[in-house]
């Protein structure tokens, strides 16, 4: 059977080039970067160069780039450090879409006494600026609003949120694990103080990812230890998946236009022909705007886990919601803030695409969904009261 992959927002496949490159550093230049001989020297110099072409993507400065072991750790990492530089203010700002790792420790945090305010967004999932306008306050260490959201791919005017937060002097930290390589950024002319990627969603390997952290921000390790990465984050280097996320971040600089053309196209088609083929069907945040790769499309009177074991059994690999919250019955928190009818959050499924993906892969799906739901809707009593009053 071939695999039809359009879930490259749970993690994407490693390009090969990006494993070519890392190659060499397990069985051959396998040397410490922190030892003082060549062997290990060689390995540094390697890393400094991957660092490079991670600040490249970002428009950053190298020493801007803390590597870390994911974008979770990166989000834990700037929450953390963030109450520790400000240990009187006890207020944090995120909102309700935020990836679990965010809100996550946010939630953890608020139980040790912090106040945390999650904002909220509309039907189309946009933030109220105003709403953040209004709570962001002296007493607000950190604010932490994704960069584009995992689910529904809406993304956030970030430099808007950050000029509003930099009025009141608090830290901004952008989770931007899902838009790293799919839209273009520029720290150099950012109101962001800290940025989170990851490396396994954008061709890397899963294991690595990196903490953008501007140059003069007061920062305070949450790992400590060793002196690695200028003191920011202890521990011997992941030297093969740092050197995979620099190559990585190369190439979605070279493919960056690509995923605003092609996988963008690729996008807009499977959508429409499903909107066309299929009746009650809708695009959650259709109306805002999106990453060029992800569609959460809401079918109504059918269920998603339902969807996604057809086309398990079809090949097509997809996903309701977060990969964290697949295995629970409830609809996304996504999708809820969203205020998406229970009908059609519960019938949501993302399809998420990369330049992996071909003009094939999306006919076959564009195939098989027309009879997949009509199946599911006859066998559901709200979808056969539906189908006869059709
Ligand atoms: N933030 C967002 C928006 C994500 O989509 C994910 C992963 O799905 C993460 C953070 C977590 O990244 P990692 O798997 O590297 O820890």
């Amino acid at each position: 059977m071939k695999v039809v992959y359009v879930d490259n927002n749970a993690t994407t496949k490693v390009d090969e080039a990006v494993f070519e490159e890392m190659r060499p550093y397990f069985c051959e230049l396998y040397g410490n970067p922190s030892s003082m001989h060549f062997f290990g020297g060689q390995v540094q110099k390697k890393i400094d160069e991957a660092r490079k072409r991670t600040a490249a993507i970002l428009g950053a400065l190298p020493e801007e780039i803390i590597f870390t072991a994911c974008g979770t750790e990166s989000n834990n990492s700037a929450l953390r450090s963030a109450l520790e530089i400000f240990p009187e203010k006890r207020h944090i700002v995120t909102t309700r879409v935020e990836h679990p790792a965010v809100l996550t420790p946010c939630r953890n945090l608020s139980k040790r006494g912090y106040r945390v305010t999650e904002l909220s967004v509309d039907v189309n999932g946009n933030l109220d600026l105003d709403e953040l306008r209004a709570v962001v306050d002296e007493d607000t260490a950190i604010v932490s609003i994704m960069y584009a959201n995992n689910e529904t791919g809406v993304v956030f005017p970030i430099e808007e949120i950050g000029a509003i937060v930099k009025e009141k002097g608090a830290l901004f930290h952008t989770d931007a694990v899902q838009a790293v390589g799919k839209i273009p950024m520029n720290m150099a002319t950012s109101t962001v103080d800290m940025l989170s990627l990851s490396g396994h969603k954008l061709h890397a390997p899963k294991g690595v990812g990196a903490l953008y952290l501007r140059k003069g921000v007061p920062f305070r390790p949450f790992m400590v230890g060793g002196h690695q990465e200028r003191s920011r984050r202890a521990g011997t280097e992941n030297t093969a998946g740092i050197i995979a996320l620099g190559k990585a971040c190369e190439l979605a600089g070279e493919f960056l236009e690509e995923e605003n053309t092609k996988v963008k196209a690729l996008r807009d088609r499977l959508e429409s022909e499903i909107l066309h083929l299929i009746p009650n069907v809708r695009v959650n945040g259709g109306a805002a705007v999106r990453l060029p790769n992800t569609t959460s499309v809401a079918f109504e009177f059918v269920e998603g886990e339902a969807i996604l074991l057809l086309l398990n059994e079809k090949g097509i690999c997809a996903s309701s919601g977060s990969a964290c919250t697949s295995g629970s019955l409830e609809p996304s928190h996504v999708l809820r803030a969203m205020g998406v009818p229970f009908t059609c959050a519960h019938g949501s499924i993302r399809f998420s695409l990369s330049r992996f993906s071909t003009d094939d892969q999306i006919s076959t799906i564009i195939r098989e969904m027309p009879p997949v739901i009509q199946r599911l809707r006859e066998m559901s009593p709200f979808g056969r009261e539906f189908l006869q009053n059709k």
